[in-house]
């Protein structure tokens, strides 16, 4: 856990959000500023910077069961005809939040953007 980031705040209860999913090893929450209606980040309990960190293979095998279960979730809840997961790894790639997560998007038949 790191005490200055915003997400081992929001899994460890100490930030609040608003859940869609938990379970042992992740939680997935309403992101902040949403792409688009239903926007979901799926994170790890925990504290695993991006995708080239030290532990981040066994990090994301753990959180399998909660990408699966909030993709379900978000697909009857909102009607979704699919969902895009896009994942950001080191500033340059546009990640804001150095705690790893995945992005969940509900997608309407027809809709052609990508984000
Ligand atoms: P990234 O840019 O790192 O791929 O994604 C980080 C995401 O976290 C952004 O979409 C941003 O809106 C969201 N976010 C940042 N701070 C908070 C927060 O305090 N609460 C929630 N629910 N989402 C946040």
């Amino acid at each position: 856990m790191s005490e200055s980031c915003i997400f081992c705040a929001i899994t460890a209860g100490r930030a609040s959000a608003r859940f869609v999913y938990e379970d042992d090893d992740a939680c997935a929450f309403l992101d902040i500023n949403p792409l688009r209606t239903g926007h979901t980040l799926v994170v790890p309990r925990r504290h695993v910077r991006d995708l080239t960190d030290e532990g981040a293979a066994e990090t994301i095998a753990s959180i399998g069961p909660a990408l699966q279960n909030t993709a379900r979730l978000l697909s009857t809840r909102l009607d979704a005809d699919g969902i895009s997961v896009l994942q950001a790894n080191g500033a340059a790639a546009g990640q804001t939040v150095f705690h790893l997560h995945f992005h969940l998007l509900p997608r309407p038949t027809g809709d052609s953007q990508l984000t």
